[in-house]
């Protein structure tokens, strides 16, 4: 496993991490969720991602118990929640957004599912405009003062906003954002490449990336049919199958049928190839995968060698490829 630090803090976490979204407490039982946690931190991943929403807090609920049971040393991994949605369905007015209250109170209720005593990373999920910079700033400060938190960051949110809550905290000696929690794939990529670009150096920002598979899309999966026991597959994510086979008016899917053949010319799936290059570019701190099966885990790790074999000629070619598709 390789290590990276989070932006320009001392933090170092593992280039891949692996997360719970739309997994852990939805499609796959307590014992799948154990024995992929367990698999992925003996290969040397030391950070888990989190989130209030996911499964309306099952999902951590689920790590909880199976970090418990695993009895993995605390200071052998990471673990993060995020906290903007509340658990949906139907979250009353105090239950949701950046106020206070409600960071504070999912600050307390991720800890209690997750079953620790302090988040690693803790997230502002998503910009809320109810709620002032200063209030969200002095929040989080309080929770790493408190010790419930070590680093707190954002996650979609506008580079100006970001930049707006570490000038904040800067002028009043508030410990700033840390981390942005963007989806970067492929397909998804202006983001990270040119809206953060000025603040990466200037705030010492690091980067925690999601979708790295466009929800499995660049795995080439879906280019005949959606199979039955894939995420699109399942009938509680029809919002997901829309969003993500009709991206761009099809054009996703589209650029995403290319993949494997040029996967092919570098001897590695569409997968590790899709993984190795969001690796390969160096803000990122680490890319999240997401996973139904260990033997997921076991092809998706190896795309590390395919980042550490390619070379500049090789990244050129699949840009141009890109580029064309
Ligand atoms: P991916 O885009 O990598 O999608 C993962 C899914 O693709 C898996 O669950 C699996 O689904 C399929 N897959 C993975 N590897 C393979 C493979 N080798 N072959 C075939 N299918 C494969 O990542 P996620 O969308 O899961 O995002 C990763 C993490 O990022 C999340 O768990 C979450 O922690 C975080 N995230 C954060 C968000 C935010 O707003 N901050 C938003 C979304 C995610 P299946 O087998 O079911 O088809």
């Amino acid at each position: 496993m390789e290590y990276r630090r989070l932006g320009s803090s001392g933090l170092k976490l593992s280039a891949l991490s692996f997360g719970a979204w739309v997994t852990f407490g939805r499609q796959v039982d307590q014992r799948a969720a154990r024995d992929m946690l367990a698999y992925a931190h003996a290969q040397g991943v030391n950070f888990f991602d989190n989130a209030e929403v996911y499964a309306h807090g099952v999902a951590e609920e689920v790590m909880g118990a199976a970090l418990h049971e695993l009895a993995l040393p605390r200071d052998s991994y990471c673990l993060s929640s995020k906290a903007y949605f509340g658990r949906l369905p139907d979250p009353a007015p105090t239950q949701r957004g950046l106020s206070r209250k409600h960071l504070t109170d999912a600050c307390h209720q991720a800890l209690r599912r997750l079953r620790v005593d302090y988040l690693d990373l803790y997230y502002c999920h998503r910009p809320d405009e109810d709620t002032p910079v200063a209030e969200i700033v002095l929040t989080m400060d309080t929770l790493v003062r408190q010790g419930k938190v070590l680093y707190w960051g954002t996650s979609e949110w506008p580079a100006v906003l970001i930049n707006a809550a570490a000038e904040f905290a800067h002028a009043h000696h508030l410990i700033g954002p840390q981390m942005e929690q963007p989806q970067y794939n492929m397909l998804h990529r202006e983001r990270v490449e040119q809206e953060y670009a000025p603040i990466y150096n200037s705030l010492g920002l690091g980067i925690t990336t999601w979708s790295p598979l466009a929800s499995g899309l660049l795995t080439g999966k879906y280019a005949a049919k959606v199979p039955a026991d894939s995420r699109l597959g399942q009938s509680d994510n029809a919002w997901l199958r829309e969003a993500v086979l009709d991206a761009e008016g099809g054009a996703h899917a589209r650029r995403a049928a290319a993949l494997p053949a040029l996967a092919m010319e570098f001897e590695c799936s569409p997968a590790q190839l899709a993984i190795a290059w969001c690796l390969k570019n160096p803000h990122v701190s680490t890319v999240i995968l997401g996973a139904s099966r260990i033997s997921q885990l076991e092809e998706n790790l190896a795309a590390l060698a395919v980042a550490q074999r390619l070379d500049a000629a090789a990244w050129q070619h699949i840009e141009n490829n890109l580029a064309a598709s």
